[in-house]
């Protein structure tokens, strides 16, 4: 069916809701069941030029409003996104392709950068010395940025935009999203709710879009900084670009990331967090576990172990049958690309435990749970992010041989170790090269108050998403130095 007889994605600029016509348009898919459901505008300059005069405009009485007051309208969003909790889960199951109750996790995580965005007033407090020189006394406040502007992936349609927009709002600044184009429903209703729970209109704008738009993003005058998350090609790309015009960025990209299991390791709950890991939202996390490092003996009965949990994994459209444990992936060319490589790392001499292209043939962009064994740190399947649900199994002799495994790869999100021993876990946290270790934890992803901290080709910036670092990147700082010597009671007459 031609994409031209679906719903066309609307816009949000200067408050109101648009449905803007263009010559090009992405396909929104339900993915479970491989039908188009909506069709998102790729908006260019002239939309974007719109966007950011209403957020020029907005910012002037924004940024002056006492930061309790833009913490109210928080309360009230936070109020709103628990109250529609169930609405938009199923928006994002359905344009995702993630079980329910993922979709609800993907929301948590939003929302609870919300609640830590409402305490904005104590969170953007600044320092001060009395007497720094004699007579002279010193004090740093926090100002916004202006216009901020936030990119992101299909990946978690709640949480990432959601890292972003409601902590820039909060500390004054204006804000465009651009989400991705294959999930941008679930934006839309975001934004709605936060109109609702009472944001003047031109703070926050919705526009969609792809290449076009990101770099007129990036290259704008007018926006100072840039919060991307995506694939590391890209995120390098906006890092870039949006440095060379002068603006903050602070940008995720891939992963790779390894779930270590030593002998002594508790069984049980290590074979939930791996099977959770991995195969959770089909592999699409940039947390996901997709290197399964079997320490010396324990690798062949950790084997048997998840290739049998494998077996009984219910994979399915997440909508149609609750119990769903794995949805399918994004999208046609997803699924064709991950299929190949399975293919591609068989020929090169891993060993096929559990074959997911045989789910290919269901209506729906499956790719079922799929374990390799026999995988070394000279292919590439080690080394390159997959993006769906393929487990390698990696057997290093000791530890010792498996840290230096691990810090050879390029990218530096997360890498957990699974052991009963404090000495093995203070090693491991101790010599690994990332930015989220895992002790007995299968995704180690930091809640709002701690940072995002992805390292190497994992991030690209200096303060990271969420956290302490969230509210730096957000202002900037001012320092007063103040002056106020014996000549000045003189002139007041007491
Ligand atoms: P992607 O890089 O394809 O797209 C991300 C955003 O960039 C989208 O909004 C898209 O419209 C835009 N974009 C795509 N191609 C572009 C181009 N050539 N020029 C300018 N903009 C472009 O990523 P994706 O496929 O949506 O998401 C998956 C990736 O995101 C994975 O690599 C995953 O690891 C990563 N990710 C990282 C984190 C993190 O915190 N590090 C979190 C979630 C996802």
């Amino acid at each position: 069916m031609p994409s031209e007889s679906y719903e066309i994605v609307p816009s949000l600029i200067n408050g109101e809701w648009l449905s803007i016509n263009k010559d090009k348009y992405t396909n929104v898919y339900n993915p479970a069941k491989g039908e188009i459901i909506s069709k998102t505008p790729m908006c260019g300059n002239k939309e974007l030029d719109k966007a950011v005069e209403a957020a020029e405009k907005a910012f002037v009485s924004w940024s002056s409003l006492p930061s309790n007051n833009r913490a109210q309208i928080l309360f009230n969003y936070r109020s709103l996104l628990k109250d529609n909790l169930e609405e938009i889960a199923k928006i994002i199951s359905t344009e995702n392709g993630k079980t329910l109750a993922e979709a609800k996790g993907d929301i948590q995580r939003g929302f609870e950068v919300v609640e830590f965005a409402c305490g904005i007033s104590q969170l953007s407090k600044g320092e001060s010395l009395a007497e720094v020189a004699p007579n002279i006394d010193a004090t740093t406040i926090r100002e916004p940025l202006g216009i901020c502007a936030g990119i992101s992936p299909f990946n978690f349609p709640a949480m990432v935009p959601m890292w972003m927009f409601p902590l820039a709002i909060a500390c004054g600044n204006t804000f465009i999203l651009k989400p991705s184009e294959k999930v941008p429903l679930t934006a839309v209703k975001l934004v709605k709710l936060f109109e609702k729970a009472g944001l003047p209109k031109g703070v926050l704008n919705l526009i969609h879009g792809g290449k076009e738009i990101v770099d007129g993003l990036c290259t704008h005058p007018k926006i100072s900084a840039i919060s991307f998350v995506g694939s590391s090609i890209v995120g390098h790309h906006v890092y870039s670009l949006a440095s060379l015009n002068g603006k903050r960025v602070q940008a995720g990209g891939a992963a790779k990331n390894a779930l270590l299991v030593m002998g002594d390791a508790e069984p049980d709950s290590t074979l939930r967090a791996i099977m959770s890991s991995s195969f959770g939202c089909a592999g699409q996390r940039c947390m996901a576990g997709s290197l399964l490092v079997g320490v010396g003996d324990v690798k062949e009965s950790l084997k048997e172990k998840v290739s049998g949990a494998i077996d009984k994994l219910i994979v399915g459209d997440p909508i149609k049958n609750e119990k769903t444990e794995m949805g399918p992936v994004i999208d046609s060319n997803s699924q064709e690309r991950i299929s190949k490589i399975i293919e591609k790392v068989e020929k090169n001499g891993a060993s096929l435990i559990n074959d997911g292209r045989k789910l290919i043939d269901n209506d729906g962009y499956f790719i079922g749970p799929t374990l390799f064994d026999n995988v070394n740190p000279d292919m590439t399947v080690f080394s390159e992010e997959i993006f769906g649900p393929i487990l390698s199994i990696l057997n290093p002799k000791n530890l010792t041989e498996a840290i230096q495994w691990l810090n050879k790869l390029n990218y530096g999100n997360g890498a957990t170790i699974f052991t009963t021993s404090g000495a093995s876990a203070k090693e491991f946290r101790a010599s690994i090269k990332c930015g989220m270790v895992g002790i007995n934890v299968g995704v180690p992803a930091p809640m709002a108050m701690f940072p995002f901290s992805g390292w190497n080709e994992s991030f690209y910036g200096d303060l990271h998403m969420q956290g302490s670092e969230g509210v730096m990147f957000y202002t900037r700082q001012k320092v007063i130095l103040s002056r106020w010597d014996d000549s000045y009671k003189d002139k007041q007459g007491w």
